[in-house]
């Protein structure tokens, strides 16, 4: 892997020399006049923001209840380490909960849960509280006090979010992770937070099976036959989700239910310092070993209640806001639970996939619960793209007033089949760019303001500063490719990695010393107007012949042709170019592998791009490798494609697809 390095840095290094002549997307689409007309936030808060950038977060703020003010909006003396509303007490639970209740919205539901079989359950605010308030006791009860890690290993259940919000109110930072993970990849973020309590499920219900969740949750924390506990878990906490049978431990397992039913339903919420740690999360690990990024309280809750509201123009008495990642991801914590539980909003908690037990079962939910706004990602979308337009087509999206996607950037091609076919060209689209590390969206547009660009992220939203530098740190000019940095420190920043203050200052901070930048590791784009497109991960933008060549963009243009459901492309090492461009597409539905088919893509992409980007190999495959959260794991195909052995696979959703993949390539040099 060392022998790599020098080649990533050039690619790194010169990505502000990115080609001019990329990808030519020339459509708008200016806001709808009657969303523009009632929206939350209107062009003059970025003036205001621009005008007096903490002024305008303190006002941000003011949207929670703190049982005490702050005292300083920002302290950044002890830089990167950010301390928001220095002083300022709150509790981010009663934010979420009770003052909803307080105010005369207890009838309201929360979320409604749509079970993957077909069983549903509506939780309104006040049955929230109440269920809030009793495992916020049953955790006091176990000694869990507050500054105790907590992980929670969940499917996605009405449970979780009670055991998340249990975990805020009584300031015990919660560890989710993601129930798809495998007990090792559990044991080593149980291990790394040292939780004291393990909250899971007896298992939940995927692709029309029962899928076993507790063994897995036994061998993470090490029970053996005599019984005994590894790692620093006291309790294991089991939510009733299948009935099925499960492996048990007496003294350290306690049934959910068992344990809610003694409690009491009234709890007082303790007020935690603004920086008191919220959760800890680990990153997809999309680029290699996942990091434990650290969340606060008053900053983080009210970046993602602003954005929340301002990017969904959330309207909390009409809308049903749905957002399809799982809780496992930062995307769940901060636009599942956090931003539209701070809101009041009532959303949509779906526990399967979008195929069981058919193709239409997203837009089935949209139907039944009358979903106005739907935040999901790229790689759903392609794959909604792949399995045909008539399926959507079944259904009544009428409801749906706003898209929005996150995660990777989008190919312009999925952003037009998203607003067609789901949106049916009524509704804006918010491409939201951010990170496990930002905690909220970052750059998006403003779907009351904001004429946007198949394929761009827009602008930095109001209060939020990012630009485009080279390798120096010097800002790009417009109608040119670099580095995406964040200059100035925001409320939901990353406070830092959990326990490892070095690697936190190391991976974001040190490469723009200099200047106090974020780097945020992402390749982005200024155009014409200053408005960004992300690019993809900087070690993932290609050198070949010395240009450099965004993954993206290539990978975009392969999709706009009609036979491209989805693409994949690395650099493989080449002696003469130094890098060639190897691609992985799937096909569209319907679509037949004719012989012709490479020489086609490969001119497709010359034409839209120019010759230099044209793939040498172009793959057809049934599956891309994806980690869990749905991301193309491209380091894997660089791997096959330069014919060595597969890197770290563990957060890879199936490890099979690797070999059909490998199967497939001929191995050329
Ligand atoms: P790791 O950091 O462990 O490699 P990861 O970066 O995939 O994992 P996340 O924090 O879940 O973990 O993902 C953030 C990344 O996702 C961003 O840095 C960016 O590369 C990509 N991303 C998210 N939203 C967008 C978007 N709207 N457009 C383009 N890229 C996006
Ligand atoms: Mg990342």
């Amino acid at each position: 892997m060392a022998a790599e390095e020098p080649a990533r840095e050039t690619a790194t290094g010169a990505a502000q020399e990115t080609l001019s002549n990329l990808l030519h997307e020339g459509r708008r689409f200016a806001p709808p006049a009657a969303l523009a007309e009632a929206a939350n936030v209107r062009a003059d808060a970025y003036q205001a923001a621009r005008a007096d950038r903490l002024a305008f977060w303190a006002e941000q703020a003011r949207r929670l209840h703190w049982d005490q003010e702050w005292t300083q909006v920002l302290d950044w003396s002890g830089a990167p380490f950010a301390r928001w509303f220095v002083g300022g007490k709150l509790n981010v639970a009663y934010n979420c909960v009770d003052r909803h209740v307080e105010a005369g919205h207890g009838d309201q539901v929360a979320f409604h849960f749509e079970g993957e079989p077909g069983d549903r359950r509506s939780v309104t605010y006040a049955e929230l509280q109440r269920e809030v308030s009793k495992a916020a006791n049953a955790l006091t009860e176990l000694g869990v006090r507050a500054g105790d890690r907590v992980a929670i290993y969940m499917p996605m259940i009405p449970e979780t979010i009670v055991a998340m919000l249990a975990c805020a109110r009584i300031g015990a930072p919660h560890s989710v992770v993601f129930a798809a993970f495998s007990p090792s990849a559990l044991r080593s973020r149980i291990d790394d937070a040292r939780a004291k309590v393990l909250i899971t499920a007896d298992g939940y219900n995927r692709r029309g099976t029962v899928v076993p969740l507790k063994p897995n949750a036994d061998e993470a924390v090490g029970a053996d036959e005599s019984g005994g506990v590894a790692a620093s878990i006291e309790h294991v906490i089991v939510a009733r989700r299948t009935g099925q049978e499960v492996p048990w431990t007496e003294g350290r397992d306690l049934w959910w239910d068992e344990l809610m039913e003694r409690q009491s339903d009234r709890h007082t919420p303790e007020s935690f310092d603004s920086e008191h740690p919220l959760f800890i999360l680990y990153t997809s690990g999309t680029t290699g070993k996942p990091k434990g990024i650290l969340h606060t309280t008053g900053g983080y809750l009210t970046q993602v209640s602003y954005t929340h509201n301002a990017v969904f123009d959330l309207k909390p008495d009409t809308d049903v806001f749905w957002c399809t990642a799982d809780v496992g991801w930062v995307t769940g914590h901060s636009y599942i639970v956090y931003g539209p539980l701070s809101n009041r909003a009532t959303g949509v908690l779906y526990e399967g996939t979008p195929d069981t037990p058919h193709k239409g079962r997203f837009w089935e939910n949209v139907d039944r619960y009358g979903v106005t706004l739907i935040y999901t990602a790229p790689t759903a979308i392609r794959t909604f793209m792949k399995w045909g337009d008539e399926i959507p087509a079944r259904y009544d999206l009428s409801s749906l007033r706003l898209l929005g996607t996150v995660g990777e950037p989008i190919n312009p091609e999925a952003w037009i089949w998203y607003r067609e076919n789901i949106g049916r060209e009524r509704c804006p689209i918010v491409d939201t760019w951010w990170q496990t590390e930002t905690g909220a969206m970052m750059i998006s547009p403003l779907p009351g303001v904001t004429a946007t660009k198949p394929g761009s992220a827009m602008r930095p939203l109001p209060g939020i500063s990012a630009d485009v530098v080279d390798i120096d740190g010097t800002p790009v000019p417009n109608g040119s490719g670099g580095l995406l940095v964040l200059d100035q420190p925001w409320p939901s920043m990353l406070r830092g990695i959990w326990g490892d203050d070095e690697r936190f200052v190391q991976t974001y901070w040190a490469r723009f010393a200099d200047q106090g930048y974020y780097f945020a590791g992402d390749g982005a784009k200024k155009d014409e107007d200053g408005d960004l497109w992300l690019l993809g991960r900087v070690d993932d933008i290609m050198l070949v012949s010395g240009h450099n060549i965004s993954t993206t963009e290539v990978e975009s243009a392969l999709v706009s042709h009609p036979a491209v459901a989805e693409a994949a492309v690395v650099g493989a090492a080449d002696e003469t170019t130094g890098q060639r461009i190897v691609a992985f597409v799937i096909l569209r539905g319907g679509t037949e592998e004719d012989p012709t088919l490479v020489e086609t893509l490969q001119a497709h992409v010359a034409k839209e791009i120019g010759p230099i980007a044209k793939p040498r190999q172009i793959q057809v495959v049934p599956e891309l490798p994806k980690t869990r959260s749905g991301k193309i794991m491209r380091r894997l195909l660089k791997d096959v494609a330069e014919d060595r052995a597969l890197g770290d696979t563990t957060t890879l959703t199936d490890a099979s697809v690797m070999d059909l993949i490998s199967a497939k390539l001929p191995h050329a040099t």
